[in-house]
Protein backbone atom coordinates (compact mmCIF):
# COMPACT_ATOMS: atom_id res chain seq x y z
CA UNK A 1 0.00 0.00 0.00
CA UNK A 2 1.62 3.40 -1.18
CA UNK A 3 0.63 5.78 2.32
CA UNK A 4 0.42 9.20 1.93
CA UNK A 5 -0.56 10.76 4.75
CA UNK A 6 -1.82 9.60 8.41
CA UNK A 7 -5.34 9.77 7.20
CA UNK A 8 -4.71 6.85 4.73
CA UNK A 9 -3.88 4.62 8.09
CA UNK A 10 -7.06 3.81 9.46
CA UNK A 11 -6.89 5.96 12.38
CA UNK A 12 -9.88 8.14 14.71
CA UNK A 13 -10.13 11.31 14.44
CA UNK A 14 -9.17 12.62 17.53
CA UNK A 15 -5.78 11.01 16.97
CA UNK A 16 -5.05 12.76 13.52
CA UNK A 17 -6.06 15.93 14.83
CA UNK A 18 -3.14 16.14 17.37
CA UNK A 19 -1.23 14.59 14.71
CA UNK A 20 -2.03 17.59 12.28
CA UNK A 21 -1.48 19.90 15.37
CA UNK A 22 1.83 18.96 16.29
CA UNK A 23 2.67 19.79 12.09
CA UNK A 24 2.70 15.61 11.78
CA UNK A 25 1.14 14.82 8.35
CA UNK A 26 3.31 11.82 7.05
CA UNK A 27 4.05 8.46 8.16
CA UNK A 28 7.59 7.71 8.40
CA UNK A 29 8.74 4.20 6.76
CA UNK A 30 9.19 2.31 10.25
CA UNK A 31 5.34 4.00 11.26
CA UNK A 32 3.81 2.92 8.07
CA UNK A 33 4.70 -0.65 8.75
CA UNK A 34 4.67 -0.92 12.12
CA UNK A 35 1.01 1.30 13.10
CA UNK A 36 -1.46 -1.34 10.40
CA UNK A 37 0.12 -4.55 12.43
CA UNK A 38 0.07 -3.13 15.64
CA UNK A 39 -3.71 -2.10 14.88
CA UNK A 40 -4.24 -5.41 14.22
CA UNK A 41 -3.08 -7.08 17.41
CA UNK A 42 0.54 -8.49 16.52
CA UNK A 43 3.50 -8.90 18.44
CA UNK A 44 6.28 -7.03 16.80
CA UNK A 45 9.99 -6.83 17.17
CA UNK A 46 11.14 -3.48 15.00
CA UNK A 47 14.62 -2.31 14.36
CA UNK A 48 15.08 0.76 12.42
CA UNK A 49 17.74 3.70 12.61
CA UNK A 50 18.36 5.86 15.42
CA UNK A 51 15.82 9.21 15.32
CA UNK A 52 13.44 7.05 12.62
CA UNK A 53 10.35 8.01 14.64
CA UNK A 54 10.06 4.63 16.49
CA UNK A 55 8.04 6.71 19.45
CA UNK A 56 4.65 7.23 17.43
CA UNK A 57 4.96 3.91 15.95
CA UNK A 58 3.96 2.26 19.16
CA UNK A 59 2.35 5.23 20.77
CA UNK A 60 -0.28 5.65 18.18
CA UNK A 61 -1.25 2.21 17.89
CA UNK A 62 -1.32 2.08 21.80
CA UNK A 63 -3.80 5.33 21.58
CA UNK A 64 -5.93 3.87 19.01
CA UNK A 65 -6.59 1.08 21.92
CA UNK A 66 -6.94 2.56 24.83
CA UNK A 67 -10.46 2.63 26.74
CA UNK A 68 -10.59 5.67 28.17
CA UNK A 69 -13.77 5.00 29.86
CA UNK A 70 -11.96 2.64 31.87
CA UNK A 71 -10.05 3.60 34.15
CA UNK A 72 -6.98 0.93 34.99
CA UNK A 73 -3.49 0.56 33.35
CA UNK A 74 -3.77 -1.30 29.62
CA UNK A 75 -0.55 -0.26 28.37
CA UNK A 76 3.13 -0.38 30.38
CA UNK A 77 5.87 0.75 28.26
CA UNK A 78 9.57 0.12 29.77
CA UNK A 79 13.07 2.37 28.84
CA UNK A 80 16.42 2.10 30.34
CA UNK A 81 16.64 6.12 31.60
CA UNK A 82 14.23 8.39 33.08
CA UNK A 83 14.71 10.87 30.71
CA UNK A 84 13.34 8.86 27.87
CA UNK A 85 10.40 7.79 30.21
CA UNK A 86 10.11 11.47 30.49
CA UNK A 87 9.90 11.79 26.58
CA UNK A 88 7.67 8.80 25.83
CA UNK A 89 5.16 9.96 27.96
CA UNK A 90 5.47 13.31 26.62
CA UNK A 91 4.75 12.03 23.11
CA UNK A 92 2.08 10.01 24.37
CA UNK A 93 0.12 12.73 25.90
CA UNK A 94 0.52 14.92 22.70
CA UNK A 95 -1.48 12.36 20.44
CA UNK A 96 -3.34 11.04 23.00
CA UNK A 97 -4.42 14.88 24.03
CA UNK A 98 -8.04 15.11 22.32
CA UNK A 99 -8.74 11.57 23.41
CA UNK A 100 -8.39 12.16 26.65
CA UNK A 101 -5.53 9.74 27.29
CA UNK A 102 -3.94 9.47 30.64
CA UNK A 103 -0.09 9.02 31.09
CA UNK A 104 2.32 8.75 33.87
CA UNK A 105 6.11 8.54 33.86
CA UNK A 106 7.57 6.65 36.84
CA UNK A 107 11.06 6.49 37.55
CA UNK A 108 13.47 6.72 40.37
CA UNK A 109 14.57 10.03 42.16
CA UNK A 110 10.85 11.01 42.80
CA UNK A 111 8.53 10.20 45.70
CA UNK A 112 6.68 7.35 45.39
CA UNK A 113 3.84 9.30 47.35
CA UNK A 114 3.80 11.39 44.22
CA UNK A 115 3.68 8.31 42.12
CA UNK A 116 0.62 6.78 44.10
CA UNK A 117 -1.45 10.35 43.72
CA UNK A 118 -0.96 10.11 40.23
CA UNK A 119 -1.98 6.63 39.63
CA UNK A 120 -5.27 7.55 41.57
CA UNK A 121 -6.16 9.60 39.12
CA UNK A 122 -6.69 6.44 36.84
CA UNK A 123 -3.52 6.39 34.08
CA UNK A 124 -3.91 4.18 31.27
CA UNK A 125 -0.39 4.51 30.01
CA UNK A 126 2.23 3.84 32.14
CA UNK A 127 5.92 4.69 30.91
CA UNK A 128 8.80 3.39 33.46
CA UNK A 129 12.40 2.50 34.15
CA UNK A 130 12.89 -0.86 35.81
CA UNK A 131 13.40 -0.32 39.07
CA UNK A 132 10.78 2.16 39.77
CA UNK A 133 8.55 -0.16 38.20
CA UNK A 134 9.29 -3.03 40.25
CA UNK A 135 9.11 -1.22 43.28
CA UNK A 136 5.77 0.22 42.39
CA UNK A 137 4.54 -3.46 41.49
CA UNK A 138 6.07 -4.80 44.89
CA UNK A 139 4.37 -1.93 47.29
CA UNK A 140 1.17 -3.65 45.35
CA UNK A 141 0.44 0.44 44.18
CA UNK A 142 1.31 -0.05 40.38
CA UNK A 143 -1.35 -3.13 39.31
CA UNK A 144 -0.92 -4.51 35.63
CA UNK A 145 -3.23 -7.33 35.76
CA UNK A 146 -5.65 -5.00 32.91
CA UNK A 147 -2.33 -4.58 31.26
CA UNK A 148 -2.85 -5.88 27.40
CA UNK A 149 -0.10 -3.98 26.26
CA UNK A 150 3.20 -3.71 26.59
CA UNK A 151 6.35 -2.06 24.86
CA UNK A 152 9.98 -2.27 25.38
CA UNK A 153 11.74 0.05 24.00
CA UNK A 154 15.39 0.37 23.75
CA UNK A 155 14.53 -3.23 23.78
CA UNK A 156 18.07 -4.79 23.46
CA UNK A 157 19.56 -2.46 26.27
CA UNK A 158 16.12 -3.81 28.72
CA UNK A 159 16.66 -7.54 28.11
CA UNK A 160 20.62 -7.40 28.62
CA UNK A 161 22.33 -8.33 31.59
CA UNK A 162 21.45 -5.19 33.68
CA UNK A 163 18.11 -5.19 33.26
CA UNK A 164 16.93 -8.46 32.43
CA UNK A 165 15.81 -10.13 35.91
CA UNK A 166 14.17 -6.87 36.32
CA UNK A 167 12.34 -7.19 33.14
CA UNK A 168 11.03 -10.86 33.50
CA UNK A 169 9.90 -10.07 36.95
CA UNK A 170 7.78 -7.08 35.68
CA UNK A 171 6.50 -9.09 32.55
CA UNK A 172 5.51 -11.47 35.31
CA UNK A 173 2.74 -9.43 36.57
CA UNK A 174 1.87 -8.61 32.52
CA UNK A 175 -1.50 -10.72 31.66
CA UNK A 176 -0.32 -13.33 29.36
CA UNK A 177 -3.41 -12.55 27.07
CA UNK A 178 -0.99 -9.26 25.68
CA UNK A 179 0.03 -7.89 22.69
CA UNK A 180 4.27 -7.94 23.17
CA UNK A 181 6.36 -4.99 20.98
CA UNK A 182 9.75 -4.42 21.43
CA UNK A 183 11.40 -1.54 19.38
CA UNK A 184 15.75 -0.93 19.20
CA UNK A 185 17.63 0.97 16.72
CA UNK A 186 20.57 -2.63 17.17
CA UNK A 187 18.60 -5.83 17.73
CA UNK A 188 21.48 -8.31 18.14
CA UNK A 189 20.12 -11.98 17.49
CA UNK A 190 21.17 -12.61 20.74
CA UNK A 191 18.56 -10.67 21.62
CA UNK A 192 15.61 -11.58 19.16
CA UNK A 193 15.75 -14.99 20.53
CA UNK A 194 15.38 -14.52 24.10
CA UNK A 195 12.63 -11.94 23.02
CA UNK A 196 10.75 -14.98 21.07
CA UNK A 197 10.41 -16.32 25.01
CA UNK A 198 8.29 -13.58 26.24
CA UNK A 199 6.43 -12.47 22.81
CA UNK A 200 3.53 -14.76 20.77
CA UNK A 201 4.39 -15.66 17.73
CA UNK A 202 5.70 -12.27 16.69
CA UNK A 203 6.46 -9.86 13.11
CA UNK A 204 9.68 -8.83 12.94
CA UNK A 205 10.62 -5.51 10.77
CA UNK A 206 14.04 -3.97 10.09
CA UNK A 207 13.91 -1.23 8.21
CA UNK A 208 18.20 -1.14 9.36
CA UNK A 209 19.10 -3.02 6.29
CA UNK A 210 22.78 -3.04 5.91
CA UNK A 211 24.56 0.01 7.81
CA UNK A 212 23.39 0.61 11.12
CA UNK A 213 24.01 4.20 11.23
CA UNK A 214 21.64 7.22 9.32
CA UNK A 215 24.00 8.57 6.79
CA UNK A 216 23.31 11.79 7.36
CA UNK A 217 25.38 11.75 10.05
CA UNK A 218 29.05 12.77 8.72
CA UNK A 219 31.49 9.87 11.06
CA UNK A 220 35.14 11.11 11.44
CA UNK A 221 37.71 10.67 14.24
CA UNK A 222 41.09 11.79 15.52
CA UNK A 223 43.63 9.75 16.33
CA UNK A 224 45.39 11.58 19.48
CA UNK A 225 47.52 10.06 22.20
CA UNK A 226 45.60 9.97 25.64
CA UNK A 227 47.73 12.73 27.38
CA UNK A 228 46.40 15.02 24.82
CA UNK A 229 43.28 14.74 24.46
CA UNK A 230 41.78 17.54 26.30
CA UNK A 231 44.41 20.32 24.47
CA UNK A 232 42.94 18.50 21.23
CA UNK A 233 39.61 18.43 22.04
CA UNK A 234 39.61 22.15 22.88
CA UNK A 235 41.32 22.60 19.64
CA UNK A 236 39.03 20.67 17.75
CA UNK A 237 35.68 22.20 19.30
CA UNK A 238 36.61 25.91 18.62
CA UNK A 239 37.18 24.86 14.95
CA UNK A 240 33.80 22.84 14.59
CA UNK A 241 31.83 25.77 16.54
CA UNK A 242 29.01 23.37 17.51
CA UNK A 243 25.28 24.97 18.27
CA UNK A 244 24.23 22.33 20.47
CA UNK A 245 26.36 19.24 21.17
CA UNK A 246 26.73 16.17 23.02
CA UNK A 247 29.86 15.04 24.24
CA UNK A 248 30.05 11.59 25.29
CA UNK A 249 32.72 10.22 28.47
CA UNK A 250 33.25 6.98 29.71
CA UNK A 251 33.07 7.75 33.39
CA UNK A 252 30.87 9.52 35.50
CA UNK A 253 34.13 11.24 37.28
CA UNK A 254 35.42 12.27 34.00
CA UNK A 255 31.92 13.86 32.76
CA UNK A 256 32.21 16.29 36.13
CA UNK A 257 35.82 16.81 35.36
CA UNK A 258 35.71 17.70 31.66
CA UNK A 259 32.47 19.92 32.35
CA UNK A 260 34.36 21.51 35.10
CA UNK A 261 37.40 22.35 32.84
CA UNK A 262 35.10 23.45 29.78
CA UNK A 263 33.25 25.88 32.15
CA UNK A 264 36.57 27.10 33.22
CA UNK A 265 37.59 28.16 29.57
CA UNK A 266 34.70 29.28 29.13
CA UNK A 267 32.15 27.21 27.40
CA UNK A 268 28.63 26.83 28.37
CA UNK A 269 28.39 23.38 29.53
CA UNK A 270 26.48 21.40 31.94
CA UNK A 271 27.19 17.52 32.86
CA UNK A 272 24.82 14.80 32.97
CA UNK A 273 24.88 11.49 34.90
CA UNK A 274 23.27 8.80 36.92
CA UNK A 275 25.14 10.64 40.66
CA UNK A 276 23.33 13.85 39.84
CA UNK A 277 19.89 13.88 42.03
CA UNK A 278 16.71 13.88 39.75
CA UNK A 279 16.00 17.24 40.13
CA UNK A 280 19.54 18.43 38.89
CA UNK A 281 18.79 15.71 35.81
CA UNK A 282 15.38 17.64 34.82
CA UNK A 283 16.74 20.89 34.90
CA UNK A 284 19.85 20.10 32.85
CA UNK A 285 17.79 18.21 30.07
CA UNK A 286 15.12 21.31 29.91
CA UNK A 287 17.67 23.71 29.25
CA UNK A 288 19.67 21.64 27.07
CA UNK A 289 16.63 21.51 25.39
CA UNK A 290 16.68 25.30 25.47
CA UNK A 291 19.18 25.53 24.33
CA UNK A 292 19.98 27.51 27.31
CA UNK A 293 23.94 25.66 26.99
CA UNK A 294 25.73 24.72 24.09
CA UNK A 295 27.73 21.51 25.34
CA UNK A 296 26.02 18.45 27.25
CA UNK A 297 28.63 16.15 28.70
CA UNK A 298 27.38 13.16 29.44
CA UNK A 299 27.93 9.13 30.06
CA UNK A 300 26.13 6.95 28.33
CA UNK A 301 22.74 7.59 30.42
CA UNK A 302 22.41 10.40 27.53
CA UNK A 303 22.65 7.59 24.62
CA UNK A 304 19.49 6.05 24.31
CA UNK A 305 16.54 7.50 22.46
CA UNK A 306 16.70 10.87 24.14
CA UNK A 307 15.54 13.35 20.79
CA UNK A 308 16.35 16.26 21.34
CA UNK A 309 16.14 19.53 18.33
CA UNK A 310 18.61 20.63 16.38
CA UNK A 311 22.20 18.67 18.29
CA UNK A 312 25.03 19.40 15.90
CA UNK A 313 27.88 17.30 16.73
CA UNK A 314 27.98 14.58 18.98
CA UNK A 315 31.76 13.93 20.25
CA UNK A 316 32.70 10.90 21.61
CA UNK A 317 35.90 12.03 24.33
CA UNK A 318 36.12 8.51 25.19
CA UNK A 319 35.49 5.41 22.81
CA UNK A 320 32.82 3.40 23.87
CA UNK A 321 33.87 -0.43 24.06
CA UNK A 322 30.74 -1.83 22.62
CA UNK A 323 29.92 -1.38 19.30
CA UNK A 324 25.98 -0.44 19.80
CA UNK A 325 26.79 2.17 21.93
CA UNK A 326 28.35 3.86 19.68
CA UNK A 327 25.61 3.80 17.33
CA UNK A 328 23.00 5.16 19.60
CA UNK A 329 24.86 8.14 21.17
CA UNK A 330 25.51 9.38 17.30
CA UNK A 331 21.82 8.76 17.08
CA UNK A 332 21.39 11.68 19.12
CA UNK A 333 22.17 13.80 15.82
CA UNK A 334 20.84 13.74 12.44
CA UNK A 335 17.19 13.06 13.58
CA UNK A 336 13.93 12.98 11.36
CA UNK A 337 16.13 13.27 8.04
CA UNK A 338 18.73 16.45 9.41
CA UNK A 339 22.38 16.22 9.02
CA UNK A 340 24.49 16.07 12.15
CA UNK A 341 28.45 15.59 12.56
CA UNK A 342 29.97 12.27 14.87
CA UNK A 343 33.08 13.29 16.03
CA UNK A 344 35.34 10.60 18.18
CA UNK A 345 39.17 10.85 19.91
CA UNK A 346 40.72 7.68 19.76
CA UNK A 347 44.24 6.97 21.58
CA UNK A 348 46.37 3.85 20.72
CA UNK A 349 44.61 1.90 23.55
CA UNK A 350 41.24 2.82 21.76
CA UNK A 351 41.96 1.90 18.31
CA UNK A 352 40.57 -1.88 18.60
CA UNK A 353 37.50 -0.67 19.45
CA UNK A 354 37.29 1.34 16.47
CA UNK A 355 37.44 -1.34 14.43
CA UNK A 356 34.73 -3.20 16.27
CA UNK A 357 32.64 -0.44 15.53
CA UNK A 358 33.86 -0.51 12.32
CA UNK A 359 32.67 -3.97 11.58
CA UNK A 360 29.95 -3.98 13.43
CA UNK A 361 28.39 -0.81 11.63
CA UNK A 362 29.92 -1.97 8.44
CA UNK A 363 31.13 1.28 7.68
CA UNK A 364 34.57 2.74 7.24
CA UNK A 365 34.72 6.05 9.40
CA UNK A 366 36.96 8.51 8.08
CA UNK A 367 40.42 9.53 10.22
CA UNK A 368 40.88 13.27 9.95
CA UNK A 369 44.18 15.26 11.24
CA UNK A 370 44.44 17.91 13.68
P1 LIG B 1 13.55 6.90 17.33
O1 LIG B 1 12.82 6.38 18.52
O2 LIG B 1 13.40 6.07 16.11
O3 LIG B 1 15.01 7.20 17.61
P2 LIG B 1 11.81 9.21 17.67
O4 LIG B 1 10.56 8.47 17.81
O5 LIG B 1 12.42 9.79 18.89
O6 LIG B 1 12.92 8.32 16.92
O7 LIG B 1 11.57 10.35 16.57
C1 LIG B 1 12.58 11.17 16.07
C2 LIG B 1 12.04 12.52 15.66
O8 LIG B 1 11.19 12.39 14.52
C3 LIG B 1 11.19 13.18 16.73
O9 LIG B 1 11.59 14.53 16.84
C4 LIG B 1 9.79 13.08 16.20
O10 LIG B 1 8.99 14.16 16.63
C5 LIG B 1 10.00 13.13 14.71
N1 LIG B 1 8.91 12.46 13.96
C6 LIG B 1 8.32 11.29 14.30
N2 LIG B 1 7.37 10.96 13.40
C7 LIG B 1 7.37 11.92 12.46
C8 LIG B 1 6.61 12.14 11.26
N3 LIG B 1 5.68 11.27 10.86
N4 LIG B 1 6.87 13.24 10.54
C9 LIG B 1 7.82 14.12 10.95
N5 LIG B 1 8.56 13.98 12.06
C10 LIG B 1 8.36 12.89 12.82
MG1 LIG C 1 13.25 5.80 20.43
Amino acid sequence: MDVNGFSDLDLSHHVLKDLEYHGLEKPLPIQDQAIPLLLSGKDLIAEAKTGSGKTLAFAIPIIEKIDCERRDVQALIVTPTRELANQVAGEIKKVGYKKGVRTAAFYGGKSVGGNVQILKKGIHVVVGTPGRLMDLIDRRVLRLDRVNMLVIDEADRMLDMGFIDDIRKIISHVPRERQTMLFSATIPERIRALAGSVMNNPEVISVSSEDLTVKEIDQCYYEIPQKQKLDAFIRIVKNEQPSSAIIFCNTKRWTDTLNNLMNKRGFRCNALHGDLSQNQRDRVMEDFRKKKFTFLVATDVAARGLDIDDVSHIFNYDIPKDPDSYVHRIGRTARAGKRGKAISLISSSEIRSLWDIESRCRTSIQQVQL
